[in-house]
């Protein structure tokens, strides 16, 4: 059986209107917005809603289908999906593209928050989007995240530089004057080296650039809201250290 038969065998033969589909959509987005913020909503009333609505001429099932189409269509964009609804991918490659098409043309901005990303920052930017909602509701996640590999760029660094700065630190954090926190597998104490003007800021890799930090005050002079204040900090604190000039590109 091809698919535009099964199709029009569930549906009916008349095909679906764009004002019907967008009926279909806008009433899901609402479902899916209540789920992601763990509110309640009624499927079986909202399908009543739709029939004595947008879709007076549709069944109760058929309407139950095209949820599910358009679950297919969001599961295809990596996009939140309402579990009540199992996508249902038996329809026609055309009423699928309009799905996509008619979802693009909505509010959809808030779902892409939830689309999963191998990018760090990215990831690390929607984390902090989603905090501010104050999610209640757990999230299922991934049983077998998607692996991908990119092309880095990274720095050709000088080990006697890093030795020296770590060395020199003996065994406390320059930042906060504390000790180590552990013991690093190499038996020395474990600190982290940071370079104050970032090399990626065309800053050298000299024990004038570079300091020796626990790894709170690293992530600190990385994250911080008040890194630049801690950078200068540094500045002031460790005598060695000689104020470079940020990349002008
Ligand atoms: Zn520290
Ligand atoms: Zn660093």
């Amino acid at each position: 059986m091809s698919e535009s038969t099964q199709e029009s065998l569930v549906l009916g033969s008349r095909d679906w209107t764009d004002e019907e589909f967008n009926g279909a959509i806008q009433a899901y987005l609402n479902m899916l917005r209540a789920e992601l913020n763990g509110e309640p909503y009624n499927k079986a009333e909202i399908n009543r809603q739709l029939r004595a609505g947008p879709l007076p001429t549709r069944s109760k099932g058929s309407i139950e289908f095209r949820m599910r189409n358009i679950s297919a269509a969001l599961y295809e964009l990596r996009m939140p999906w309402i579990a009540g609804y199992l996508p249902a991918n038996n329809i026609g490659s055309t009423a699928k593209e309009k799905i996509v098409d008619l979802l693009r043309a909505n509010d959809i901005a808030f779902l892409e928050l939830y689309v999963p990303t191998a990018d760090r920052q990215e990831l690390d930017n929607k984390a902090s989007a989603l905090r501010k909602q104050a999610p209640e509701v757990r999230p299922i996640g991934s049983f077998q995240p998607i692996m991908v590999s990119k092309i880095t760029t990274s720095y050709v660094r000088d080990p006697a530089v890093k030795a020296w700065v770590l060395q020199a630190a003996g065994g406390k954090c320059e930042g906060c004057d504390t000790a180590a926190p552990f013991i690093a597998s190499d038996g020395f104490p474990y600190l982290e080296v940071h370079h104050v003007m970032p090399l990626s800021s065309h800053g050298s890799d000299t024990t004038t650039n570079a300091v020796a930090l626990c790894p709170n005050c690293h992530r600190r002079c990385h994250s911080s809201i008040d890194r630049d204040e801690f950078k200068l900090s540094l500045y002031q604190k460790i005598s060695r250290l000689i104020v470079e000039a940020p990349a002008m590109d």
